[in-house]
């Protein structure tokens, strides 16, 4: 398996450069390796069927990689779809995922959001006690077709990145379970509301042990046994156990697997695997992580302090984690020649730089790797979630194009465009350039300023 994702990501690279898909005009693409990505959804469903015979619902997070022919792609591997903001829904929508494949999550939805989930019967976590509120009021009528659950906060502490553990004390998301009164009121909660029938908990992501992720789940586990001894029945039918399976960015090696987290799941909390609780699950860089590659030209290669540079064009825009917190994000980088094959060679410590003017845009410090030259490719790897698809419009560098690649048996590579790159006149349309005169004109009680058979209507300057 392993050795596959490599040798497939070698010949990727090699293609792009022959057929021109890394270019003077495109001198930074991003790929995304379909056989992986069909492999990531088949070994997540079997992993969870071997522990459970209830229904369970993978549901994609959709931050990690937002693209349409992604969800589209997952869709047809049996993955739905979580979102958490209009945007997310949108584009699920658009790949065609069904409202009963998709969850919406969000700590921040509106009553228009969440009007439009129960409209389309979409599931919905409600995160705090005035959200749950607010779906008093919306289901009050009718019953709702929507399955409607509560996000709690197990407080089982942090992971090894601050900002991304969702289970501390003082998280932002869900009701806070430990806080006094909480588990008592969340219990109160359930029973005056048939209609709530979910619980959800999601602990973190990279960086959290499996331990504690675990730990998490049992809470959540033993808050619904709870609740459904109460009432009386089995009101909370269905467990979400959010994502955050931790991706291995050292090798090509894809471990902790996903088989290995159902079975350890299913050892400490084996209640919820007797098939009495339907799941839903929500990973996001566990199954696209290790899939997508981005690849820049060394447009430069310099020295300074001597220091061996190679300037390139992916940086900050499509690794911001990395460029901002490289202790917490560090990045493989792979070498290649001009022609797209591997570099081999002594290794000397180089940076490897992006193309962003501050200082720290630098995808590795001091990595060893074959001196690079002018021409040559560098490869960002494990950047399918949370990287070229999170781009950072900083310089007002362009989102690059995304191409999905497949292997063919004769070894041919073929590319099919997910997304094209950014042109220069969208990035010129979308920071404001139909309204170049928005701000002069502003605020002018001079006539003069408006150019001759320009002038506004009265008053009407500020619109858009
Ligand atoms: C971000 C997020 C996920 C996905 O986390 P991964 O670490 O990418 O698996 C799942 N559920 C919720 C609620 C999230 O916010």
């Amino acid at each position: 398996m392993s050795v596959d994702l490599g040798d497939r990501r070698d010949q990727a690279v090699r293609a792009a450069v022959e057929q021109g898909l890394l270019s003077e005009a495109e001198p930074v693409v991003a790929m995304l390796d379909v056989a992986g990505i069909r492999a990531a959804a088949s070994a997540l469903r079997t992993a969870f069927a071997a522990v459970t015979g209830a229904p369970v619902l993978h549901a994609f997070a959709v931050k990690a990689t937002p693209l349409v022919p992604v969800l589209a792609l997952l869709h047809a591997e049996g993955i739905g779809a979580e979102v958490a903001s209009p945007g997310e829904l949108a584009l699920a929508r658009a790949a065609g995922l069904p409202p009963d494949r998709t969850v919406l999550d969000s700590p921040a939805k509106t009553v228009a959001e969440l009007r439009q989930a129960l409209a389309l019967g979409i599931a919905v976590n409600a995160d705090n006690p005035q959200e749950l509120a607010r779906l008093d009021t919306l289901v009050s009528g009718a019953p709702p077709s929507s399955p409607l659950g509560l996000r709690v906060n197990p407080q089982i502490g942090g992971g090894s990145i601050d900002a991304l553990s969702t289970a501390t004390a003082t998280s932002k998301f869900g009701v806070a379970l430990r806080d006094e009164g909480a588990r008592a009121w969340v219990v109160r909660a359930f029973l005056g509301r048939p209609w709530l029938t979910r619980l959800h908990a999601h602990s973190g992501s990279q960086g959290m042990p499996l331990d504690l992720m675990a730990e998490g789940i049992r809470t959540v586990y033993e808050l619904a046994e709870e609740i459904n001894t109460a009432a009386g029945r089995q009101q909370i039918d269905t467990v979400d156990i959010g994502g955050g399976l931790p991706v291995n960015f050292a090798s090509d090696e894809q471990t902790p697997t996903f088989a290995a987290y159902a079975q350890l799941l299913a050892q400490r909390v084996p209640g919820l695997f007797d098939g009495r609780y339907g799941l839903v699950t929500e990973f996001g860089r566990s199954l696209l992580a290790k899939h997508g590659t981005v690849l820049a030209r060394v447009e430069y290669a310099k020295s300074a302090g001597a220091r061996p540079i190679a300037v390139t064009h992916a940086g900050v825009q499509v690794a911001t984690r990395s460029v901002y917190d490289p202790a917490s994000w560090p990045l493989r980088i792979a070498s290649y020649d001009s022609q797209g094959l591997p570099k081999a060679g002594p290794v000397v410590a180089q940076d490897i730089a992006g193309p962003a003017c501050f200082a720290g845009d630098l995808l590795a410090v001091g990595r060893a790797l074959p001196v690079l030259e002018q021409g040559d490719v560098i490869a960002a790897l494990d950047t399918g979630a949370y990287y070229f698809t999170a781009h950072y419009s900083y310089n007002s560098l362009p989102r690059p194009g995304v191409h999905g690649f497949a292997v063919r048996p004769d070894g041919k590579v073929r590319f099919t465009t997910v997304r094209a790159a950014q042109t220069v006149d969208q990035i010129v349309a979308e920071s404001g350039g139909g309204r170049a005169d928005a701000l002069r004109l502003t605020g002018s009680n001079s006539d003069s300023n408006f150019p001759q058979g320009r002038l506004p209507h009265p008053g009407g300057s500020m619109k858009p």
